[in-house]
């Protein structure tokens, strides 16, 4: 069966679906392997490179005839229009703003799968490219600030002096966050952080940070998620926060909530009392922004602090973004293969649990939903 990876052509998008060290996985599999003229160009992996692990590269159009389609963003809906029935594509698909791509693979019959979907079960987490890609977001967050910061990270005694060490502040403390904390602390920073899941506590003492306890309930949904809150406690917890807030050099916010908007934590004259020269990383721009103001791909100064607002970020370490996720979408695939052929078993949770459409209908529940 015919493996097609694409490249990418929506803006910021630098990430390729398949990386040539991982080709022979699949072609070990008994599947083959085309891909798009380009495709790993801004990952820093030319098509001869692709080529030498056993991979054709597309004389015409790599979907052509193509039974499966590896891809990062969605495809857009004229290329999923021109799928043979039975293809299926496995890439990020968000579905609320995807209809249009939904539509075209029930249209065409085309088994679509969404790598945010993937259950967070043990036996799924060399799948979990939510995961996979939080981890490069949350290491690349504090570089962004180290970078920005007019300070010292660590600790300096020197004979000029001593340099205290930075004060970072990490709101949210799921994958993303954690690794921020544990980057800032290989960085030399003095690290505190905050989650509303109670078991992140642990988590954050575990890397040396501290905890900052609120004088609020814990609050868990189902899967160990948070779940959203009442304003009014929403707004409780910004205010308890504000203090720590305007006292840290670098404040990196992190926080989300499945499905939802990402919770507003930090309001802009908490952001106007920090130090000036103090950075801001919002890592939740793009869904709603955790921070007043924050506006993706933008930096824009809020009092004298410097605000960051994160608009893709995997796609700014191409190289390992695309490396992680594409052994997610292998080990995906490879869940569906055998003799050389791919099938697609809904009897296998990880698999129905991921999948969009499949045989000219709409399987997720929530999609259905907004396709009304
Ligand atoms: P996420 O990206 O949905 O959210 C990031 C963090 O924001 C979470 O820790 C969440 O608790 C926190 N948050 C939400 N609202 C907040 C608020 N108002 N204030 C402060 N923090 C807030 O989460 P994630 O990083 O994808 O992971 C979430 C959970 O799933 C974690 O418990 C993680 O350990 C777990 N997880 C399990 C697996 C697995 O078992 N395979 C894999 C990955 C993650």
């Amino acid at each position: 069966m015919r493996v097609a990876v694409v490249r990418e052509v929506r803006e910021h998008e630098r990430r390729v679906a398949l990386v040539p060290e991982l080709v022979s996985r699949l072609t070990g599999a008994g599947l083959d392997v085309v891909v798009e003229e380009n495709a790993g160009h801004w990952a820093y992996h030319p098509d001869e490179d692709y080529a030498a692990a056993g991979a054709s590269l597309a004389q015409d159009d790599a979907l052509d005839g193509a039974d499966v389609v590896l891809a990062v963003q969605p495809l857009e809906p004229e290329r999923v229009a021109k799928l043979k029935p039975g293809a299926i594509v496995i890439s990020f698909l968000p579905v609320a703003a995807e209809l249009d791509t939904i539509r075209a693979a029930r249209e065409a019959g085309v088994t679509m799968f969404a790598m945010e979907l993937v259950p967070r079960i043990s036996r799924a987490q060399s799948m979990d490219a939510l995961t996979s890609q939080a981890l490069v977001a949350g290491y690349r967050a504090v570089l962004v600030a180290a970078e920005r910061l007019p300070r010292f990270f660590p600790l300096s005694m020197t004979a000029a002096g001593t340099v205290p060490p930075a004060k970072v502040l990490v709101l949210g403390a799921g994958v993303a966050g954690l690794q921020a904390i544990a980057t800032a602390k290989r960085l030399g920073a003095r690290v505190e952080a905050y989650d509303v899941r109670a078991a992140a506590a642990e988590e954050i003492r575990s890397l040396g940070a501290r905890f900052i306890e609120l004088d609020l309930p814990p609050l868990e949904g189902a899967g160990g998620y948070a779940r959203e809150m009442t304003e009014e406690r929403a707004q409780l917890q910004r205010d308890l926060l504000a203090p720590h807030v305007s006292g840290a050099d670098v404040l990196i916010t992190t926080a989300a909530v499945p499905g939802r908007e990402a919770p507003l934590l930090v309001q802009q004259p908490a952001v106007q009392a920090m130090q000036p020269g103090s950075v801001v990383i919002d890592l939740a721009a793009e869904s709603g922004g955790n921070v007043e103001g924050s506006v993706p791909g933008e930096e824009q100064t809020v009092g004298q602090a410097l605000l960051w607002g994160a608009r893709n970020v995997p796609s700014q370490l191409p190289v390992h973004a695309s490396r992680l996720y594409a052994a997610n979408l292998v080990n995906l695939l490879l869940l569906m293969t055998s003799d050389g052929e791919v099938s697609v078993n809904m009897d296998d949770e990880i698999i129905a649990g991921v999948c969009v459409t499949h045989d000219g209908t709409v399987r997720h529940e929530p999609t259905r939903e907004l396709l009304g």
